[in-house]
C-alpha cells in the first residue's frame, strides 16, 4: 500500500508549498522510491486550461493531455516522474463528477452533500494515485488554511489517518516566519496561529516548514515545536535560495526525508542520487559566463506565465555551465526599425506560446529580425506559427500573410484552423492536446538536436501550418524537419544556413529536466553562446582596428 505525504500551507500564499513538496517527493525518489505527485486546488474551474496566465500563470500540459497547474511542472522536474491528468484534481471537476452522476441517478433517493460525497470524491481521487508500484504519494493542497474553499478538502485529508493508519500517513505544514526589523526578532505567532486553525480541523501536522530569510535559531525552533506540538526534529527552516534546485538540498541539511521515512517506516538509506544533484547545483553556481535570451511575450516580467520556458532555459544553462540571464521584451513594443534596437543585444531569442492577437506583430518582427541578423531563435508553438508568416510575407511573397486566429480575411492563411477544431463548441479542455509523435527529416538540425528520427512532444493549440502552402513556403527556403506521422501536420520548421533559427508547433519545455536539458534548449543555448563569442570577437577585431 501506497504511504502518504499531504502538503497544507498557511499564514500567507505564494510561499512555495510546491516547490516544497517537490524538494520533498526529489529526496524520496533520490533514496529509490516510486513517487508520485498531486495538486488538489480548490477552486470550482474544472481545469485551469481556460485561465488567463496573469491570473493563474502558466498552464502546464501533460503526456496524456491534461491542462494543470503549474506546480506539476514542478513534479515532473523534480522527481523526473511524468504525471497524468490525476494528478490534478479541482473543486470545479470534483463537483462536476458529482453533479454528473446525480444527474445519472446514481444517488436516487438520497441527498447530496459535502460530507460525505465531496470529501469521499476528494478521497478517491487521491487514493487512486496510489497503484500497486507507488511507494509514496504527495498530495498538496492549493489555498491556504482559513479559506473557506479549503474546507472539504481538509476534511477530506484529515479522514485518510483513520482511514489507513497513522504510520501511513504524514501531514507536512508550510508557513511563514518573518522577521520584524524593529524588534530584530524572528517572530512565531503566525506560525502558531495556523497551526491551530489547522488542528481546528483536526489536523495535527508531524512537520512544520518554516519559510524565512535566515536560518531559524534553535530557541525559535524549540518555541515552535512546543506552541504547536510536533517533535523538534519536525522544525525544518527552509530559507530562501537562490536557484529552486537547491531547495532539496535545504530540506534534507534539515533532516526532512530522514524524518518523513521515519514517520512512514520507509526504508530510510542514505540518498545516493543526491550527489549528482548537488553536483549540478555546484555546476550552476560556478557559471560566470552569462547569455542573455529575450523572450518575446505577452506578459512581461511576469515568469509564472511562462515557467516551463524559463526553467528549461536555465536547464540548459545548466548543461552549458553558463547562467541565463532572462530578458523580458513586451512583444507589442518590437516594431519594424525598433525591432533591431530592442534586440541587438540579446545572444538568443525565444518566442513562446500565446493566444490572442495582441503582440503579434512584434513576434513577427522579432521572427524577421532574428532570420535576418543570424541571431538564435526557438518558436514555441505560436512561435512557430509567427515564423512561418514571416517567411511567408518575406520571402515567399505572400503580401499581407497571417493566421487565421489574427486575420480571418487573410488573402494568404498560412496558419490555419486545423479541421478536427471546426466543429468544437465548448472552450475547455478541446485544444489538441498533449503527446504527439512526430517524424524527423534526417540531415536536418532539429534532429541532430535529438539524435533521434521519432520524438513526442506535448501540444496545446488549435491552429497549425496550412497544408495548402506547405509547398510555397518550402520552395521559398523553409524546411518542415519533423511533420507528424501521417506528414499532415508540420511540427518542426527550420531554415538551412541559419545557426540556429528552429521553430516547433510543440511545447517542449514541458519536457526539459534540470539534469536533462531538452535538445532545442540546449542547442538554442549552444548557438546563442556561440552568438556571443563571435560579436566579441568582432568588436576586439572593430576595437584593434
Ligand atoms: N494560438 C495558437 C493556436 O491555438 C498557438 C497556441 C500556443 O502557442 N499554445 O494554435
Amino acid at each position: 500500500m501506497a504511504k502518504h505525504i499531504f502538503v497544507t500551507g498557511g499564514v500567507s500564499s505564494s510561499l512555495g508549498k510546491g516547490l516544497t513538496a517537490s524538494g520533498l517527493g526529489m529526496l524520496l525518489r533520490a533514496r529509490g522510491l516510486r513517487v508520485v505527485m498531486q495538486k488538489l486546488d480548490p477552486y470550482l474551474n474544472v481545469d485551469p486550461g481556460t485561465m488567463n496566465p496573469f491570473e493563474h500563470g502558466e498552464v502546464f500540459v501533460t503526456d496524456d493531455g491534461a491542462e494543470t497547474d503549474l506546480d506539476l511542472g514542478h513534479y515532473e522536474r523534480f522527481t523526473d516522474e511524468a504525471l497524468t491528468s490525476d494528478s490534478n484534481a479541482t473543486a470545479g471537476s470534483i463537483y462536476s463528477a458529482i453533479i454528473t452522476k446525480e444527474r445519472k441517478g446514481e444517488f436516487l433517493g438520497r441527498t447530496v452533500q459535502v460530507i460525505p460525497h465531496v470529501t469521499d470524491e476528494i478521497k478517491h481521487r487521491i487514493t487512486r494515485l496510489g497503484a500497486d508500484d507507488v511507494d509514496v504519494v504527495i498530495t498538496e493542497v492549493g489555498g491556504t488554511v482559513g479559506d473557506i474553499e479549503i474546507l472539504p478538502f481538509l476534511y477530506a485529508i484529515r479522514q485518510f489517518r483513520s482511514d489507513l493508519g497513522r504510520q501511513n500517513v504524514c501531514y507536512i505544514h508550510l508557513t511563514l516566519v518573518p522577521f520584524l526589523g524593529n524588534s530584530g526578532e524572528q517572530k512565531t505567532k503566525p506560525t502558531q496561529h495556523s497551526v491551530e486553525e489547522l488542528r481546528s480541523r483536526g489536523i495535527m501536522p508531524d512537520a512544520i516548514v518554516c519559510r524565512s530569510s535566515s536560518p531559524l535559531s534553535p530557541g525559535i525552533k524549540r518555541k515552535i515545536a512546543l506552541t504547536c506540538d510536533v517533535p523538534p526534529r519536525g522544525v525544518v527552516s527552509a530559507i530562501d535560495v537562490d536557484n529552486i534546485y537547491e531547495i532539496p538540498l535545504v530540506l534534507h541539511a534539515e533532516g526532512l526525508d530522514d524524518f518523513v521515512c521515519e514517520l512512514l517506516g520507509l526504508d530510510a538509506g542514505e540518498p545516493p542520487g543526491i550527489q549528482a544533484w548537488s553536483k549540478m547545483i555546484e555546476r550552476a553556481s560556478g557559471a560566470s559566463e552569462t547569455v542573455r535570451i529575450g523572450l518575446i511575450g505577452k506578459y512581461v516580467n511576469l515568469p509564472d506565465a511562462y515557467l516551463s520556458v524559463v526553467e528549461a532555459l536555465r536547464h540548459a544553462g545548466f548543461h552549458h555551465r553558463v547562467r541565463i540571464e532572462t530578458v523580458w521584451v513586451q512583444a507589442e513594443e518590437v516594431t519594424g526599425l525598433l525591432a533591431g534596437e530592442m534586440l541587438a543585444d540579446m545572444d538568443g531569442i525565444v518566442i513562446p506560446g500565446g493566444f490572442g492577437e495582441r503582440g503579434i506583430e512584434g513576434k513577427i518582427a522579432a521572427a524577421t529580425y532574428t532570420r535576418e541578423n543570424a541571431i538564435p531563435c526557438l518558436g514555441l508553438c505560436l512561435g512557430l506559427q509567427v515564423m512561418v508568416i514571416d517567411v511567408a510575407r518575406s520571402l515567399a511573397g505572400m503580401k499581407g500573410a497571417n493566421s487565421a486566429e489574427f486575420d480571418p480575411n487573410t488573402p494568404f492563411p498560412v496558419i490555419d484552423l486545423m479541421d478536427e477544431q471546426r466543429r468544437v463548441v465548448d472552450y475547455g479542455g478541446t485544444m489538441r492536446l498533449g503527446a504527439q509523435a512526430a517524424i524527423l527529416r534526417e540531415g536536418t538540425q532539429v534532429a541532430a538536436a535529438y539524435g533521434e528520427l521519432l520524438v513526442r512532444e506535448r501540444h496545446r493549440h488549435r491552429f497549425e501550418v496550412n497544408p495548402r502552402f506547405r509547398h510555397r513556403l518550402e520552395k521559398a527556403g523553409l524546411v518542415a524537419s519533423g511533420t507528424s506521422a501521417d506528414d499532415r501536420l508540420v511540427e518542426f520548421v527550420e531554415l538551412p544556413g541559419h545557426p540556429f533559427w528552429v521553430g516547433t508547433q510543440a511545447h517542449p519545455e514541458f519536457k526539459s529536466r534540470p539534469q536533462r536539458p531538452h535538445p532545442l534548449f540546449r542547442e538554442l543555448v549552444g548557438a546563442a553562446l556561440a552568438n556571443k563569442a563571435a560579436r566579441q570577437g568582432g568588436q576586439v577585431a572593430a576595437e584593434e582596428r
